[in-house]
């Protein structure tokens, strides 16, 4: 059976970064941009007053009781229309340009206006440069600003509104279909009747889509007939990547596996070497979506074994197809609360809480069917494979999944 690692490398040699796209500069966040940014401008595009105060000439300023008289004010989006000379000053704002002749501004709050109208400086020494940021200090016109393969936050959308770019070339967001498989399957709404439980893989993969940056397209549930799951599929076809919750493993009516060769997906393996998750299926659909391939993921039903089969493998796929570094989750060390027997042969990934202080505590944790549990996580810990007693504060690693920010 595949390794972990193994399987990743090869879900990953099937996901290409998709084609770039002209991109509105509101819609491109969370984006990888697929161009240089060159600034058409000087910021700040004048030397400007970073306070509100007066424009003086520093030098000028010897005899501390002088005082000086108001040329006029320029608020920003205004010029000077003055230059500032010895014995004159100019009241300014923030942000607006440096008269000529002045080299330095004093803050408001150290000045006193006279009952003659003039102004008393009373900072002493005034030095020559004071709260002014010269034009072109944060960046030239010209130069570049921000490099293809950058991830744009909102931080970045700022910087590209500054320099004028209202659109950019971005990597394309991956479109994912997410279909439930299950007979037994209720929407959340229902009651259930006997012998049926509601989904919860549905909305619990549209989240970890959006999570990891991908466009989350719903098609609901599927029933466990070859002709329903063969509609649905065939819709989830058309997008960039697929993934399915159900009917991967060995029952009777997991007809996933079967249903998606009927219809020309490849399987590039069935069953990764992990716990929870190891009937994982993987396969591709090649021309279903445009130029490029379809990604399929058949994710075991039990929602545990889903969500760490996600974050595993479809999660770095999206992050390749979105044309970033393929990390997958953060990986933390951190110090094990609690001894552990670790059992079984297969590398296992627990729910856990990790504490500031770089401790770990595994829950309490009742199987893949455990969501409730899973609730109260905030990593995985990871033990790999073979028994063995892990003491209480040995080092592990561990996956951080997601903060409720994310
Ligand atoms: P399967 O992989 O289809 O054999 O499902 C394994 C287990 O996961 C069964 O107990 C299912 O009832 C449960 N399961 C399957 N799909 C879902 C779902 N969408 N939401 C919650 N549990 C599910
Ligand atoms: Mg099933």
């Amino acid at each position: 059976m595949l390794s972990v690692d193994e399987a990743l490398q090869i879900v990953l040699k099937q996901a290409e970064p998709l084609p770039p796209a002209p991109t509105k500069l509101l819609d491109a966040r969370g984006r990888v941009l697929a161009e240089p940014i060159v600034s058409d401008i000087d910021s700040p595009p004048h030397d400007k007053s970073i306070v509100d105060g007066y424009a003086v000439i520093a030098d000028s300023l010897v005899d501390r009781d002088a005082e000086l008289t108001v040329l006029e004010e320029v608020t920003a989006g205004a010029c000077p229309t003055q230059s500032v000379r010895p014995g004159t000053t100019t009241r300014i704002m923030t942000g607006a340009p440096l008269p000529p002749g002045a080299d330095a501004v004093v803050m408001v709050e150290q000045t006193r206006l006279a009952a003659s109208g003039k102004v008393q400086i009373l900072q002493s020494p005034v030095r020559s440069g004071q709260n002014i940021m010269r034009r072109a200090a944060a960046m030239g016109r010209g130069q570049v600003v921000l490099a293809g393969g950058q991830c744009l936050r909102a931080i970045e959308l700022g910087l590209l509104a500054e320099v004028g770019r209202h659109q950019v070339k971005a990597v394309s967001i991956p479109s994912v279909a997410v279909i439930a498989t299950g007979n037994e399957l209720v929407e959340a709404a229902a009651v259930p009747a006997t012998g049926q439980i509601r989904n919860s893989n549905g909305p619990l993969l549209v989240g970890l889509v959006e999570q990891a940056g991908g466009t989350p397209v719903n098609l609901g549930i599927a029933r466990d007939n070859a002709d329903d799951l063969r509609a649905k599929i065939t819709v989830a076809l058309s997008h960039n990547v697929v993934v399915l919750s159900g009917g991967v493993s060995a029952g009777v009516l997991d007809l996933v596996p079967q249903v998606l060769a009927d219809l020309g997906a490849l399987q590039v393996f069935h069953k990764v070497n992990l716990k929870p998750g190891k009937p994982l299926w993987f396969g591709t659909k090649r021309g279903a979506s445009g130029d490029g391939q379809t990604l399929v993921f058949g994710l075991p039903g039990n929602p545990v074994s889903t969500l760490v089969c996600f974050e595993l493998f479809v999660r770095p796929a999206l992050q390749k197809l979105r044309g970033a570094a393929p990390t997958g989750l953060p990986r933390i060390k951190a110090r094990l609360a609690r001894e552990h027997q670790q059992r079984g042969d297969r590398p296992t990934y627990w729910p856990a809480q990790t504490q500031s202080a770089g401790i770990v505590t595994l829950l309490n944790w009742k199987g893949s069917g455990d969501l409730r549990t899973l609730a109260d996580a905030n990593c995985l810990a990871f033990f790999p494979s073979g028994e063995r007693l892990f003491a209480a504060g040995e080092e592990i690693e561990c996956l951080r999944l997601p903060g409720s920010d994310a």
